[in-house]
């Protein structure tokens, strides 16, 4: 176990301090290494270890003991025993939650209140698509279980208007005061009223649709309607299918994210396609017009004569409109030149016919060079 800093080191005082400087070097402290404010990864340490010594410095008993023992006044495994304190901190949270909520003000904003509008959470979901949808577009319609508002009783989950009562808790307050004993004394503070969780209402008898809860889980259908030109990877967002928020705070969104599937032979880079096709040796060699699959159909392409293995043709805007705007990009398509493993007799023939020509002797006299 790391060695504990002294209590007064801590907090920045000195042995004599009063109860208002320790006070005051306590808030001080706390406010600058609060984690909801403070994001050094170390902040939440050092908040535990100023709550640590604010909890015995400030209570005079803990203090003196403090002061005579040091840390081994409240060692858990016995020193001077101080009765049960050892048992850690953990309770100290909820209290400086709450204190620096909503019993202090005018720290972070101040408390949030249980009966406020809370904006529903977004729904996130991954859609596989075809090669060619992704490229042309496609509205595809999915099922989605969503919390509607309540048609019977348009959300009150109240059978009727009259059931509907003032809270006899918070007397349609909301919030009912709470007396808490913290390090600083006795705060009041306003919490959540337990009986109606901060509506100010009560209902008498509940709707007999949603049995109260004011909505009620459908199966619905929504169009996803995904832009020509999407690439995998990319997100959707389809506005308010999200879920449902709280005291009317609305939904929030639903954001689909796109998965491409492959194609059996385009290659999509960005809006590029790449397509890669097999030429003879003869067609390579003397030269043809061959017709090529693009995305959007076929297209005639010249083969010149002589063409190299892995020659790259561009087919210029025959690629993928782009998701943004109306430009299109390119198809590339690569000769992938093939040359014969089997021949069958006359074949055979006409390419021994050719091993006699200057072809093969223009080869050989490249090799040759080679050993000089
Ligand atoms: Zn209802
Ligand atoms: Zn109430």
């Amino acid at each position: 176990m790391a060695q504990k800093r002294d209590y007064y080191e801590v907090l920045g005082i000195s042995k004599s301090a009063s109860d208002a400087e320790i006070k005051k070097a306590y808030r001080a402290l706390a406010k600058k290494y609060h984690p909801d404010v403070n994001k050094e990864a170390d902040a939440s340490d050092k908040f535990k270890e100023i709550q640590e010594a604010y909890e015995v410095i400030s209570d005079a008993t803990k203090r003196s003991q403090y002061d005579q023992f040091g840390h081994a006044a409240f060692d858990q495994n016995g020193g001077a025993g101080a009765g049960g304190f050892g048992g850690g901190f953990g309770g100290m949270d909820d209290i400086f939650s709450q204190f620096f909520g909503g019993g202090f003000g005018g720290f972070g904003g101040g408390g949030r209140q249980a009966n406020a509008p809370r904006h529903g959470n977004d729904r996130f979901m991954t859609m596989r698509i075809d090669f060619m949808d992704a490229v042309f577009g496609v509205t595809k319609t999915i099922k989605l279980n969503v919390d509607e508002e309540c048609h019977t009783c348009h959300g009150s989950g109240a059978f009727s208007s009259e059931d509907v009562k003032t809270c006899h808790t918070c007397h349609g307050a909301g919030s009912v005061t709470q007396q808490q004993r913290t390090a600083f004394g006795i705060i009041e503070s306003r919490v959540a009223c337990p009986t109606c969780h901060g509506t100010g209402k009560e209902i008498t008898k509940f709707c007999e649709v949603c049995h109260g809860r004011g909505f009620n889980s459908k199966q619905v259908d929504v169009e996803i309607k995904v832009p020509a030109g999407i690439i995998s990877g990319q997100q959707l967002r389809v506005s308010g299918k999200g879920e449902r928020g709280e005291n009317g705070g609305g939904y929030g969104d639903l954001y689909v994210e796109i998965s491409v599937s492959n194609h059996e032979y385009f290659i999509r880079e960005g809006n590029d396609i790449h397509l890669r096709i097999p030429v003879s040796i003869v067609d390579a060699t003397l030269g043809t017009s061959i017709e090529v699959p693009t995305v959007s159909g076929k297209v005639e392409l010249k083969i010149p004569s002589g063409t190299q293995p892995n020659t790259k043709f561009r087919l210029k805007g025959k690629g993928v409109k782009d998701l943004r705007s109306s430009r299109h990009g390119d198809q590339y398509v690569e000769v992938n030149i093939e040359i014969p493993k089997k021949l069958n007799r006359k074949e055979k023939k006409l390419f021994e016919q050719l091993r006699d020509t200057d072809l093969s002797k223009e080869s050989t006299d490249k090799l040759n060079k080679l050993f000089k």
